[in-house]
């Protein structure tokens, strides 16, 4: 995926086209305290389909201090840029003119002159229209002007931004990025988990007029990986009452399933598991993805070893359709035990792709086997020549047998178990297939000659 990265000084307007851009209004961002937010960060669908890593190099504290004090950080994100950026979007204010620092930032990006736009911003004011013609003392081509707040040839910047940045074929560099969704019932923490590994404080998401853009996907690294927050709109659009609320978390939960590999499934851990948590959580179950328990506000509990373990047990007993989950403890709110979930979903993402060699697959089974031979199927005894993954994503294995009938349920299940167990599979269902084989000669050795 092409990165888009937007630098200037501060107060330009770079977070006001970075919204523009992405397609909603934020609240104006600002840092948590104790929290180094790291850069705004997300992939954004422009009008060609294409899409885009969008970042914002903003994030900087300026309150009554001189514009000055932020010369070193301002260099240092417009060399950032220059490193990481297929296309720099240098944003300056038009009502100012070109300053000292913009001239500075200019100095540093011309060296990368052919991938930089200098984007003029605030002409909807007679003084940016009037300062136009002086910048192009910067030096740079081509330049845009526009107004971001009120969306003035924004499509015009966007066509330049489709012309500048060379098509690849870089579809698979996009699908190494895991996909993740957080879902549960409102107010379990879903925003509250999203802002803590966004690093942003995301007040409530109004749109902005006009605009239609619709899902909104969060890409966040770690440790140089990427990982995809799929939008999940019950997250930020809170309904207007509980009812409304929870449907509509229900239907967008549906959505980002269907478009995740991990669902990370939440629990509000002060009120243990609920019908409606069961719901949710089934969804992930049925449609064969990765899913990561998340007991959430452990914080506001008597913390315990005890009741890690109770909680735990009711977290088993009802979800049981979800025993392949590992579970969690978190507090989204202190940040508590959060970064240490990404080593976990890289696990899980890595039985969910993972392919396994088909011998292998029948040495597990025919261990398998040995230990519990399969039950009859109505008086005929079952047997399987051959076991071979046809699928990843979840792991889906086809086991070749005599009968085509299914397996009897527990007889599944004991599979099930055996091969994620010899796998090492975590926190990834494994799906069996039975296909039928008539007269098969038996590969596996244990049912030779029986
Ligand atoms: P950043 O610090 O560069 O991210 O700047 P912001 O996006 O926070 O914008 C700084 C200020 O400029 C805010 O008060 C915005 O409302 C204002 N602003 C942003 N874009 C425009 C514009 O196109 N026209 C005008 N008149 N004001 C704008
Ligand atoms: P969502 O509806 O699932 O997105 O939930 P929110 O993130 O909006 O959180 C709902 C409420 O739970 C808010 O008042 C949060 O401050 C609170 N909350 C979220 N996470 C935690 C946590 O880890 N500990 C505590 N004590 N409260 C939390």
């Amino acid at each position: 995926m092409k990165n888009i990265v937007i630098v200037g000084r501060p107060n330009v307007g770079k977070s006001t086209l970075f919204n523009r851009l992405a397609g909603r209004r934020r609240a104006l961002v600002h840092d948590l305290p104790g929290m180094t937010r790291d850069r705004l960060n997300q992939v954004v669908s422009l009008d060609d389909g294409r899409k885009y890593r969008l970042t914002d190099t903003g994030g900087l504290e300026y309150g009554d201090e001189p514009m000055s004090a932020f010369a070193a950080e301002i260099r240092q994100q417009a060399q950032r840029a220059i490193d990481e950026a297929d296309l720099i979007l240098f944003v300056v204010d038009g009502t100012a003119g070109p300053t000292g620092e913009d001239h500075d930032v200019a100095t540093q990006l011309r060296s990368s002159a052919e991938r930089t736009i200098l984007v003029v911003n605030k002409l909807d004011t007679r003084a940016a229209r009037e300062n136009l013609h002086e910048f192009y003392e910067l030096g740079l081509d081509p330049i845009v002007p526009i107004s971001a707040e009120h969306g003035t040839d924004v499509e015009d910047l966007i066509e330049r931004i489709e012309a500048l940045v060379p098509e690849t074929d870089d579809e698979e560099e996009d699908d190494q990025s895991i996909r993740l969704a957080i879902i549960g019932r409102p107010n379990v923490g879903k925003s509250s988990l999203l802002n803590r590994l966004t690093g942003e404080e995301r007040s409530v998401v109004s749109e902005i007029s006009g605009t239609t853009r619709d899902a909104i996907d969060t890409m966040i690294e770690r440790g140089g990986k990427d990982y995809l927050i799929i939008d999940t709109a019950g997250i930020r659009r809170k309904g207007k009452t509980t009812d409304e609320a929870e449907k509509l978390a229900v239907i967008s939960a549906r959505k980002a399933i269907a478009r995740c590999e991990i669902a990370l499934v939440m629990i509000d851990g002060t009120e243990g598991v609920t019908a409606q948590d069961a719901t949710v959580a089934g969804y992930a179950e049925e449609e064969g993805r990765a899913a990561l328990i998340l007991v959430n506000k452990w914080d506001a509990v008597e913390r315990t070893e005890t009741l890690a373990r109770e909680v735990e047990l009711e977290v088993r007993r009802r979800l049981k359709f979800l025993s392949y989950a590992p579970v969690e403890f978190i507090s989204a709110k202190s940040g508590r035990r959060v970064e240490k979930l990404f080593s976990t979903i890289d696990r899980i993402a890595g039985s969910f792709r993972a392919r396994f060699k088909t011998s292998e697959l029948n040495q597990i089974l025919e261990r398998a086997i040995a230990g519990h031979a399969p039950p009859a199927h109505r008086g005929r005894p079952r047997r399987f020549f051959y076991a071979t993954q046809v699928k990843a994503q979840p792991p889906t294995i086809a086991l070749f047998s005599n009968i085509a009938e299914p397996l009897h349920f527990s007889y599944r299940r004991y599979l099930e178990n055996q091969f994620r167990d010899a796998l090492g599979i975590v926190g990834t269902p494994v799906h069996l297939v039975i296909r039928a084989r008539e007269g098969m000669k038996g590969r596996l050795s244990k049912q030779r000659g029986r």
